[in-house]
């Protein structure tokens, strides 16, 4: 039963930020309800790994409902967020409303393709789990039809990899496409050798890494050179369709092109009603909340402020840092206290660009080479959530390191997605039953029908 006193935070979306916030409330007078239209959290710093065959879906993502069954003030739901009501003081998830007294929207971030939204079919970004499987089910199937193909220019367009933007993202795919190029299977094709495979890497900005120091970026590009990866900086993608990418005057044919180049805030960012920033992020006030709404706060990626005359990062330290704080001001509003400012602390970038490779700019070190490789791996491996992920990790690297193998290479097949569960509707009221007690009581029948959102 919700008790009067109890304040109910809801917090949207489940990443990095989300669940940071969620930890934060385990505080007595706190009722949380955590949503996201996914039931897992996801370390998306990994992902890359994971499209390219070194690890597998689960060994980055946890159930959400696992790493908060201990909190007994938070409940976890699973479902795609629709609309905030924020005059209303209330969220539409899948037809039903739940109301709040705080708010706190971590949706993230989503792709953007410079308003070619074709270009998305021929061109995957990474984002999810269904994306990078996705991303791993088109390079490994590039190799099959390689050994298929009898025309040479027809194959060489099947080992040809085109990667758009030169950031953290990129590089990494770009580095492991050219492993799996060169030493995975280097030895497993009969018809064609995979080591002639081309990866082309492309950034339209002046340097790839462009937020690292400049000396890291140039070592980046040279690590890449060394591993046959063509790298071309000042350039734009100018079309991307079947078979082919055009960058600048130039068409490559290619069966595989990967978009790491531009994102966008989540569409929910817009329902705020406030001002934001050409990305669609939201300007926040500086404890983090929505401007003229001080029950309502944004975290993580989301976040538009700038520190020391310069825009936050969207990464993941910001994001833990944010959720972290937001759950501390909501704390402090609850006691009567004042609300502390937000103030970031960078704690250094890095980038993998492969085997003993990597950049990384810690303060004011900055390392390259195997120094950098040996801490990208602790460091990551230490942020991933999981004791379990963790270990499963370590033991994927290991192997990979003494064999060269990538232990998820299976393709696998698309079944169709089956039907979800929907809200059982009686008349115009939706049914509430199937709830958990501890959520019934501030959900209710959304007027039918309840338009649905493209989020
Ligand atoms: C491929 C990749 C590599 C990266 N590498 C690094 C790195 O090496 N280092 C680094 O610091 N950062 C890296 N980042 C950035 C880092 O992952 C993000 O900054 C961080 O995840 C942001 O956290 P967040 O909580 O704001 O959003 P997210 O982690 O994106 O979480 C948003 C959550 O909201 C949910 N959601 C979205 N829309 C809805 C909706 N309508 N309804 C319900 N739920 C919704 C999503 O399912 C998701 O769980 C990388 C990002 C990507 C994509």
């Amino acid at each position: 039963m919700l008790r009067k006193e109890e304040a109910h935070v809801v917090v949207l979306g489940a990443g990095f930020a989300g669940l940071a916030a969620a930890r934060g409330l385990n505080v007595p007078g706190v009722r949380v309800t955590l949503i996201d239209k996914c039931n897992h959290h996801l370390f998306q710093p990994l992902l890359y790994q994971v499209a390219t065959a070194a690890l597998a879906a689960p060994d980055i993502s946890s159930p959400i409902r696992k790493l908060l069954w201990r909190q007994r003030n938070a409940t976890v739901l699973m479902g795609a967020v629709q609309r905030i009501e924020i005059e209303k003081k209330r969220v539409l998830v899948e037809g039903r409303h739940i109301d709040y007294d705080y708010l706190i929207l971590a949706t993230g971030m989503t792709h953007a393709y410079f308003g070619n939204d074709k270009w998305a079919a021929f061109a995957p970004g990474l984002k999810t789990v269904g994306e990078a499987l996705d991303v791993r089910r088109r390079i490994l199937r590039a190799f099959e039809a390689a050994e298929m193909e009898t025309s040479p220019e027809v194959r060489r367009a099947c080992t040809t990899f085109v990667v758009i933007g030169g950031g953290p993202t990129g590089v990494e795919l770009a580095g492991a496409l050219a492993e799996i190029a060169g030493r995975t299977l280097a030895r497993d094709f009969r018809r064609f050798d995979p080591r002639t495979t081309r990866v082309i890497l492309v950034e339209a900005g002046g340097r790839i890494l462009s937020t690292f120091p400049e000396e890291l970026s140039a070592k980046a590009q040279r690590q890449l050179e060394a591993l046959g990866i063509e790298v071309r900086t000042g350039t734009r993608v100018t079309d991307v369709g079947d078979g082919y990418v055009e960058i600048g005057d130039e068409s490559i044919a290619t069966h595989t092109v990967l978009w790491a180049a531009g994102v966008r805030a989540s569409p929910l960012a817009t329902h705020l009603g406030v001002a934001l920033d050409r990305m669609g992020r939201v300007w926040v006030q500086d404890d983090l909340s929505v401007p003229g709404r001080p029950e309502a706060f944004v975290a993580g990626d989301l976040i538009a402020m700038t520190q020391d005359g310069r825009p936050l990062p969207g990464v993941a330290q910001l994001a833990l840092q944010s959720g972290r704080h937001v759950a501390k001001t909501i704390r402090c509003a609850l006691a009567g206290k004042e609300r502390p400012p937000f103030h970031y602390t960078d704690r250094g970038s890095m980038a993998t660009i492969g085997r003993n490779k990597a950049v990384a700019a810690i303060g004011r070190f900055r390392f390259s080479g195997f120094f950098a490789w040996w801490l990208w791996l602790v460091v990551h491996l230490r942020s991933l959530v999981d004791f379990r992920s963790r270990l499963g990790v370590l033991f994927e690297w290991a192997w990979a390191y003494f064999t060269w193998q990538r232990g998820s290479r299976v393709i696998l097949e698309v079944p169709s997605e089956p039907p979800t569960a929907k809200p059982s509707v009686v008349g115009q009221a939706v049914r509430v039953d199937s709830l958990t007690p501890e959520v019934a009581p501030v959900v209710r029948a959304a007027p039918a029908p309840a338009p649905r959102l493209p989020v």
